[in-house]
């Protein structure tokens, strides 16, 4: 092993060694934990689920390797525990129905790359791992590493994935191209060596708000990505909850209606059905039909019309919200969160948003949450944006089985 100042180890070779003794095993954990961000002992032991006995042991054990570093800081508990030379990155990748965002950040560094690019709707599937490969080798080059530095990759799909097998149980309803079986095996030509972890986007995006965007130091915390489809996220005492088959937390597909419109899922008036994207700009036709008037062809340009006046598309996206607003009241009752956090396209727009959609949510939830404690239950807009999803994605790679429930 290297010492400091000596020539860097390369991260895979600290963590993808087969020994399955309990101690590397969690010196494994360990080294993951700080791989994520700098920590105390303390922050350690409680983000690996270990004692503070077996933190210390092995911190210390890591120190005299050069793996790890202590900042000089008052007392041995308060010292922030830091990776030593140690040379990786971790790539997350947020695939949506229409375009793909990767992330890339080196280990020892804590500024996040972002690259992204957009597709049509209907060619996804033919395109999401060849662009996705494209950008990640473009980042790895422009942070001056190379293939063999990727540590792994966190990619989040518009679909359910059972968490067990990491296979899809079910696509986005809003996605119009193939997205089956593993979507994890299908990067293995690519990058043969490189453990791919797949979770759905939404569940990523929430991991992402709850660690480094709006919702960091709240223990249950809902994320809500509503753009073309309405998904969302929970994180749980600081764990992804997935559910039995990842099905976990699709709340653009919860009842609001049972004589709707029939919705892409198969059922019927789901909450897409009434806030789903391409529903909301139809409402904008409807609203101009017969009128000499430009119409908006995206959410992001219907958004932006209502932030520049257009008081069509500025009723429709509050109806909107005071719909999602009705539904969040249903899921509030039934996880009690301590914040929600709006994201997705309808995030971009928090000041026209979330006063309607609160409105529903403390007409229709249990008052409890809101009167007579000091931490009423809040909604705000997503810090992360369009990033989440990535961001999420790409600490999901270094932590892996830390971030979510055990599924065995
Ligand atoms: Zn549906």
């Amino acid at each position: 092993m290297s010492r400091a100042g000596e020539s860097p180890v390369n991260a895979r070779s600290l963590l993808w060694t087969p020994s399955d003794s309990v101690r590397d095993v969690n010196r494994r954990r360990i080294i993951r934990a700080v791989m994520a961000g700098p920590g105390t002992q303390v922050s350690i032991a409680r983000q690996t689920r270990l004692s503070q006995a077996t933190v210390s042991g092995i911190i210390s054990d890591l120190q005299k390797e050069g793996i790890v570093r202590a900042d000089s800081a008052e007392g041995e508990r308060g010292k922030r525990i830091r990776l030593g030379p140690v040379r990786g990155v971790a790539i997350g990748v947020e695939v949506n129905h229409n375009g793909l965002t990767v992330a890339a950040r080196r280990l020892d560094n804590s500024n996040v790359q972002y690259e992204s690019i957009e597709f049509a709707a209907d060619q996804g599937g033919s395109l999401w791992v060849r662009e996705s490969v494209r950008l990640i080798k473009d980042l790895v080059a422009e942070i001056g590493l190379d293939e063999n530095y990727i540590l792994s990759i966190g990619l989040g799909v518009p679909a359910a994935v059972d968490p067990r097998t990491a296979r899809v149980t079910q696509v986005a309803a809003s996605l119009s191209w193939d997205l089956s079986g593993e979507p994890g095996a299908r990067f293995r030509d690519h990058f043969p060596h490189v453990p791919v972890i797949v979770d759905n986007e939404a569940n990523l995006a929430a991991w992402g708000e709850a660690t480094y965007g709006a919702g960091r130091d709240h223990e249950t915390v809902l994320f809500v990505k509503a753009s073309t489809g309405v998904g969302s996220g929970l994180v749980i005492g600081g764990l992804i909850y997935r559910g039995r088959h990842g099905l976990a937390g699709e709340i653009g597909h919860l009842t609001m209606d049972p004589l709707g419109t029939v919705c892409r899922c198969g059922s019927r008036g789901c909450l897409e059905t009434f806030v789903g994207g391409a529903r909301l700009i139809d409402q904008v036709r409807q609203a101009y039909a017969g009128y000499r008037v430009d119409l908006p062809g995206s959410l992001e340009s219907m958004i932006e019309r209502a932030k520049n006046g257009d008081v069509v598309c500025r009723r429709i996206l509050q109806d909107a919200a005071r719909n999602i607003g009705l539904a969040l009241a249903r899921v509030c009752n039934l996880v009690n969160p301590e914040i929600v956090v709006i994201g997705g396209e309808l995030g971009r727009a928090p000041d026209m948003i979330v006063q309607p959609m609160m409105e529903a949510t403390r007409q229709y939830a249990l008052h409890g949450m809101f009167e007579g404690t000091v931490q009423p239950m809040t909604i705000v807009g997503s810090e992360l944006g369009l990033h989440a999803g990535s961001r999420g994605a790409l600490e999901f790679a270094i932590l892996a089985d830390m971030t979510v429930q055990d599924a065995s």
